[in-house]
């Protein structure tokens, strides 16, 4: 007898291959057979009108301390994704040292957007090894999670204070080998490590990893070459724009170091800008020619960042606006409620020499998202263009109005760029590329900013089935195949006879994903971004379900992935 018998379903394997029409036979944990089942099972699901596919494998996420308050994953899961792989651009949250927790949760609260409230108050952060970190998830989650090492930790802990501003002695390398080493054999998947001036500690300080020389990144890198199952990831400035050479030659001596593939976060795709993308690829060609591997990670939806007048934002850099938001709430919000304010922002806004914050004075092009104010309700999700028009008033002098009836706390979407036939058919280009990985969610951070946790029901929605732009088998391939055999996840990715039964059932006439709201719910009583998910009917997990009809069902049967047990080895040239 099955435990699980998913009935009438179309089959999307994982492989590319077209879809077939067939039932899932599912036993201790597994796929047991795919075809037409007349064998009798404890459960029986009718999938009719339903695609059968591999749960979605996320390869960039931060949810190292989420899944230690919410074991869902949440929005991920809802979204159908059953595996997620932590500990990205050199942050994690283990091992920790004596003073470890309070900086690290500065450092998180900082470089990653969670809020520093929520970390104090949802975690209790009772760990010293990587090891003692991952047994706390172990049996835990719902779905599976893989960790990287991050560098950052591993530096603070070797080094002390001395990490930030240092470069490391020939001894403090070997103890971060025999660390990171310590960290992969009780599991960790890799190292990760940052070199962007964008990360910053709670203290303002660059994070620790950007005061390390080449050497000591590609001794760390090479650690991975002696474990099973290990992988690297990295971020440089180069991602927000071009690398410099020197930033590809770290990138290929890293992945020759350890013999295994490296990926990086996050590539744009647009264009107003093919250059970029182009070239940044172009490491990647690099790469292989000298026997190296370079994965970019990019994404197939364009989610944007959330705006406000109130906190800090590209707003605020805008030449000559930051007297004003500067100012406390109260008086900015008397300022720009001045006409003659307004004029002078406006023209501030559009002057040349704003460069391309230019782009921020299109006024009409934001959506508006949540809003507080009684006479703001209603205009969720529609543009400042529209409620102009329909107010018969300037296009400024809406958005100002609705901001500051709102206490400054309107969430401001701006239109993203880019969104035109030429850049979405350039965008499907970069997503059949070898050199090229779906994803970069970043899920689990930017809490207030954003929400990329749901790609995936946006990808098959809005760009697969609405906009016809990309085949659903190939879809399918490029998020859960693909970054499964990159990561050499074990038996995961594909529906196949004998692999983990972890398998997402949606109904591909409403699959979507939700609108972006905010929601209240993270300890500490804050706030974060959360997309809800349309159209998922069942994920599976192990065998087990996790979701029914977009809603977690409180089943942890999710595998803490360690390396080798859980992964095979990657090499460049596989
Ligand atoms: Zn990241």
């Amino acid at each position: 007898m099955l435990d699980l018998l998913i009935k009438n379903g179309m089959v999307v394997d994982g492989s590319g291959a077209p879809r077939f029409a067939a039932d899932l036979g599912i036993r201790a944990g597994r796929i047991v057979q795919i075809g037409k089942i007349t064998e009798t099972a404890a459960e029986t699901i009718d999938a009719s009108d339903c695609v059968v596919a591999p749960g979605f494998v996320d390869p960039h996420t931060h949810y190292d301390a989420q899944l230690l308050w919410d074991p869902f994953a949440t929005p991920s899961t809802l979204h159908g994704v059953t595996t997620v792989i932590g500990g990205n651009c050199g942050f994690g949250l283990a091992p920790l040292g004596e003073e470890g927790a309070d900086y690290t949760r500065r450092m998180m609260a900082k470089v990653e957007g969670m809020p520093l409230k929520t970390l104090e108050e949802g975690i209790d952060w009772n760990w010293k090894t990587f090891g003692e970190y991952l047994d706390r998830l172990d049996g835990k989650i719902a779905c599976n999670a893989a960790f990287l090492v991050g560098h950052c930790q591993i530096r603070r802990l070797v080094m002390g204070t001395a990490a930030t501003g240092n470069e490391a002695t020939p001894a403090q390398v070997e103890e971060m080998k025999a660390l990171l080493r310590e960290a992969i054999t009780a599991g960790g998947i890799g190292f990760s490590t940052t070199q962007a001036h964008t990360h910053q500690d709670g203290d303002g300080n660059y994070v620790a990893s950007r005061f390390a020389s080449s050497e000591e990144i590609i001794a760390l890198a090479g650690v991975c070459r002696d474990h099973e199952g290990t992988t690297l990831e990295v971020i440089v400035d180069g991602c927000l724009g071009k690398f410099t050479d020197r930033e590809t030659d770290l990138l290929i001596d890293m992945s020759l170091a350890a013999n295994r593939p490296i990926n990086w976060n996050v590539m744009g795709v647009g264009a107003t800008d093919p250059d970029r993308h182009q070239h940044q690829l172009e490491a990647g060609s690099k790469a292989k020619a000298k026997g190296a591997r370079i994965m970019a990670l990019t994404m197939p939806t364009i989610g944007g960042l959330k705006m406000s007048f109130l906190d800090h934002c590209a707003l605020f850099l805008i030449p000559g606006w930051e007297p004003i938001m500067q100012l406390p709430v109260p008086e900015r919000i008397e300022r720009l409620r001045d006409p003659e304010t307004r004029r002078q922002m406006d023209e501030m806004a559009r002057d040349p020499r704003a460069g391309v914050l230019t782009a921020l004075s299109r006024w009409g092009a934001y959506v508006i998202g949540d809003t507080v104010a009684a006479e703001n309700e209603g205009l969720f999700g529609k543009t400042i263009e529209e409620i102009a028009k329909t107010r018969g008033q300037s296009e400024q002098d809406t958005l100002f109005d609705i901001v500051c009836a709102d206490g400054l706390e309107t969430g401001l979407w701006p239109l993203p760029p880019d969104d035109d036939e030429a850049s979405w058919k350039m965008r499907a280009e970069v997503w059949r590329d070898e050199r090229a990985l779906i994803g970069g969610s970043d899920a689990g951070a930017h809490l207030d900013r954003m929400c990329g946790a749901s790609y995936p029901t946006g990808f098959l929605g809005d760009i697969v089935r609405d906009r016809g732009l990309f085949p659903l088998e190939e879809a399918i391939q490029l998020m859960t195949d693909k970054p499964a055999r990159l990561f050499g996840l074990r038996e995961r990715g594909r529906l196949e006879e004998g692999w983990h039964a972890d398998i997402v059932v949606f109904d591909p006439a409403t699959i979507a994903s939700g609108p972006i709201k905010n929601r209240t719910d993270l300890p500490g009583n804050c706030d974060r971004l959360f997309a809800a998910s349309e159209g998922i009917r069942h994920v599976f997990v192990n065998g087990r379900e996790i979701v029914r009809d977009g809603q977690e069902t409180g089943a942890i049967p999710g595998q803490l992935l360690r390396s080798g047990r859980d992964t095979r080895t990657v090499t460049p040239l596989d």
